[in-house]
């Protein structure tokens, strides 16, 4: 999709979150994590919320978490929005919680707990970040096949 098609706001990087919005462009989700006590930080800051260290470095985050909390809206914030729409704020096994609408699901199936995980959107040369439901995992050493493996092996 290109800009011009795309009717909904589009994210506009400050220079803090930055690094951030590069990497979602390349389909990566990145924190800020603390080198000084090893915390997950989000929204993007300038320091560690947790022990104010200022050695913050982006890391690459596998997108994994769960629906800690969500709103199905039926009123659009402007009409480039198709409703019901479902916003969630969702728990990254990381930590922090991020706010991000949730796909690929009927609004009457979400839960809080269902886990999720992050799918990118790309908009010219924005890429958007949003969550869908992801199947539980399958535990060590069974034979259930995980997301993208082929049955074949
Ligand atoms: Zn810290």
């Amino acid at each position: 999709m290109t800009p011009s098609q795309w009717k909904k706001p589009l994210p506009v990087p400050s220079e803090l979150s930055r690094p951030f919005w590069e990497a979602t462009r390349q389909g990566i989700l990145k924190l800020q994590r603390c080198d000084d006590c090893g915390a997950f930080v989000w929204t993007p800051q300038p320091a560690c919320r947790r022990c104010l260290g200022e050695r913050l470095r982006w890391t690459p985050a596998p997108g994994r978490g769960t629906v800690y909390s969500f709103s199905v809206l039926h009123r659009p914030p402007t009409p480039a929005f198709q409703v019901p729409h479902v916003v969630a704020i969702v728990e990254l096994t990381e930590g922090p919680r991020l706010m991000a609408d949730l796909i690929e699901v009927r609004p009457e199936a979400v839960r809080i707990g269902m886990p999720v995980e992050v799918a990118f959107e790309i908009v010219g040369d924005v890429g958007l970040y949003h969550f869908r439901p992801r199947p539980l995992e399958a535990p060590p050493g069974s034979a259930w096949l995980q997301p993208g493996a082929s049955p074949s092996g």
